[in-house]
């Protein structure tokens, strides 16, 4: 069983450690405005790579 889950961000990619439920304040922050259509752009690699295909 993996312990990791995605990040609770819709659009986020990441996954974070089971302590916390988005993988930066950035998430945190962009999970309380409506973001539709939006990718997300923590600057993590898992979400820059699959913004770029
Ligand atoms: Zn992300
Ligand atoms: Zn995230």
């Amino acid at each position: 069983m993996q312990i990791d889950h995605k990040c609770a961000y819709g659009p986020c990619v990441c996954k974070v450690p089971e302590a916390g439920q988005y993988c930066s304040d950035y998430c945190l922050e962009a999970d309380k405005l409506p973001a539709e259509g939006k990718p997300c752009s923590c600057e993590h690699e898992e979400c820059n790579a699959e913004q770029s295909v």
